[in-house]
């Protein structure tokens, strides 16, 4: 059985980048954040209960997850952001499980923003924070994303762990700065987490 590894880091810290490469090495990766956008899109119990506990607006016509309804009843209310986390995180705690069931490989990752938030890191056997700068993060997410603008950004960062704290709880951590290479901070990590399953 693999041995179940998270692997975290703020908005813009680069999981996405380290995870791709551990994808390389073959291996499996399992992106909570975007399973859990599919989850509320496809799994009929999730479905069923976000329209009953938000309205039947939660969906549109042709079925798929209206985010502007939510963003706009859910998103400013931290209540409901409660509510509606606890509807979606056991769902996606679910789901990786019958996922990682089927996975053949010395170690899986499970890839989060808010992996020690939720208090999934407990069911894992390792954690890695992708830690970067503040300042490049942001840059990175404007980057990327420009539809969003650094107020935004903030804002996520300000609902995220501090960077800090992450890496005091995490057993690894990969520097993602610009003076620092991905591939032999992954592949160092890489050796150390399949040592003792050969
Ligand atoms: P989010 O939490 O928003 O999904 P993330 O932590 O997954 O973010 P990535 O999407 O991997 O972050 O990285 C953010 C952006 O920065 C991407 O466009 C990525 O290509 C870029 N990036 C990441 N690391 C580096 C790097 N070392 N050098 C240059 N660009 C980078």
């Amino acid at each position: 059985k693999p041995r179940w590894i998270g692997i975290t880091g703020g908005i813009g810290s680069g999981k996405s980048t380290v995870c791709r490469i551990f994808q390389i090495l073959g291996i499996p990766v399992y992106s909570a954040d975007d399973r859990a956008k599919w989850l509320m899109a496809n799994d009929p119990e999730l479905r069923l209960s976000i329209s009953s506990s938000f309205g039947e607006k939660s969906y549109r016509e042709d079925g798929s997850v209206n985010r502007v309804f939510l963003a706009e009843k859910v998103f400013p209310d931290p209540e409901k952001v409660k509510q509606i986390n606890a509807l979606v995180h056991p769902a996606v705690g679910k789901d990786f499980r019958n996922w990682a069931d089927k996975q053949k490989s010395p170690y899986l990752l499970k890839e989060a923003a808010l992996l020690f938030e939720t208090g999934s890191a407990k069911e894992l056997d390792k954690v890695i924070n992708v830690s970067s700068p503040l300042k490049i993060r942001i840059a990175r997410v404007l980057m990327r994303d420009p539809h969003r603008d650094e107020a935004q950004i903030n804002h996520i960062i300000d609902q995220q762990m501090p960077d800090d704290e992450k890496n005091e709880k995490a057993d690894f951590v990969i520097k993602n700065t610009d003076n620092k290479l991905l591939i032999p901070q992954v592949l160092d990590i890489h050796r150390k987490l399949c040592a003792g399953y050969e």
